[in-house]
């Protein structure tokens, strides 16, 4: 029987509530569609700096490593604010992604039909089937350019840098083009080319690898022109892909659209086979404990997870129709309808679990 092993990143706040869901949706898949799943818990953000003072203890990089691939809750929360830039929760998480060679986060934004109520678009809008993926370099740009603090004339400053590089700047876009060819056949790049040197080699380098894709039509939109048009009309996308900041900000723009921050999934992958897999939403410390937390976006994860590291199309499709089927029987707080009850975090995972 195929078996796996999966490292765990349980992380903060929700992340725990929500993530142990996901692993007992995964289990019910590996029943069903016959291989096994092992799973390795290790440290990472706030809860990393409790147990050893450090965001991202060197134990949980060579774990992360030796496994097929990464489940991780989020990170971050009030009790960690006081701490060093260097040695914050967030840092585990930047860490994690480099020490990884993650470079390609995918975000989907679909609106699973059960949910076209809660997008606070008009449905004419949204239209039938809105299905977009932002594809966001990850471990590159002002995230990890040089910063620093100085003064100048008694005036305090402070500044960021973003840097790109060619290869950088490559391989996140072939890795869009062969998304948009196994999708609609459209790419969307965006960045900020009429103000950003960093934006102008990134627009050329598209302009020079489009002819590899002939089959693919590419666009080029500014970022601030991209936020609009996504909430304008947001079925003129099929895959965008920018930069780390941009991606940032337009990611959670198109979350909103599906309606719940909740419900969003995402991967990231290098360029072998194993990725680290986590919704994009944070760790809640406002709902942590409450039973509120939505475990879906990471169940949705988990079968981005199987999808694209563990080959196991058959039991993504599975996890993903059997999050559909719950959405129609009932809901988390976030995503309440009227006539459907209000389950708590654990009972949605114990009710997607029972449907696949
Ligand atoms: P957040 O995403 O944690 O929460 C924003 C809002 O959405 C909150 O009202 C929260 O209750 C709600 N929410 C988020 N996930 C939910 C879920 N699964 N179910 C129901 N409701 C959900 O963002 P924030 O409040 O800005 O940040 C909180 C902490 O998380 C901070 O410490 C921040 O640094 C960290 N953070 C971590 C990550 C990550 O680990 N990837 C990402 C973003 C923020």
């Amino acid at each position: 029987m195929q078996s796996y092993e999966i490292a765990v990143l349980k992380g903060d706040g929700i992340g725990p509530e929500i993530v142990e869901q996901a692993m007992a949706v995964l289990k019910k898949a590996g029943e069903k569609f016959g291989f096994t799943i092992h799973f390795q818990e290790a440290l990472l953000g706030g809860a990393a700096i409790d147990a050893t003072g450090v965001p991202l203890p060197q134990e949980t990089i060579d774990i992360c490593k030796a496994a097929d691939s990464t489940l991780l809750g989020a990170v971050g929360g009030p009790k960690w604010d006081s701490q060093p830039s260097h040695n914050r929760p967030e840092k585990g998480l930047l860490g994690i992604r480099a020490a990884l060679g993650l470079f390609a986060n995918l975000r989907p934004a679909l609106i699973f039909p059960e949910l076209r109520a809660a997008s606070p678009l008009k449905e004419d809008i949204i239209g039938d089937n809105l299905d977009i993926l932002i594809v966001r370099e990850l471990t590159g740009g002002i995230y990890f350019g040089e910063r620093g603090r100085g003064e100048e004339n008694g005036v305090p400053y402070a500044y960021d840098t973003e840097k790109y590089s060619v290869p950088e700047i490559e391989r996140i876009v072939r890795v869009a083009f062969e998304m948009a060819q196994k999708r609609h056949h459209r790419l969307c790049s965006v960045d900020k080319a009429n103000v950003l040197e960093s934006s102008r080699l990134w627009r050329e380098t598209v302009e020079r690898l489009k002819a590899d894709y002939p089959d693919v039509e590419v666009s080029h939109l500014y970022v601030d022109n991209c936020a609009m048009q996504l909430v304008r009309n947001p079925k003129q996308f099929d895959v965008i892909v920018t930069s780390n900041m941009f991606g940032d900000i337009l990611s959670d723009e198109a979350s909103m659209i599906s309606g719940s921050i909740g419900m969003l999934a995402s991967a990231s992958l290098s360029s072998g086979k194993a990725g680290l897999y986590e919704p994009i939403h944070g760790s809640a410390p406002d709902i942590a404990g409450t039973g509120k937390a939505n475990p879906l976006a990471t169940i949705l994860s988990a079968a981005m997870m199987l999808r694209y590291s563990l080959d196991q199309p058959a039991a993504a499709d599975a996890i993903e129709a059997a999050v559909s089927k719950a959405l129609s029987q009932a809901r988390t707080a976030d995503i309440q309808a009227p006539g459907l009850p209000v389950l708590p975090c654990k009972e949605m995972g114990a009710l997607v679990a029972s449907l696949v």
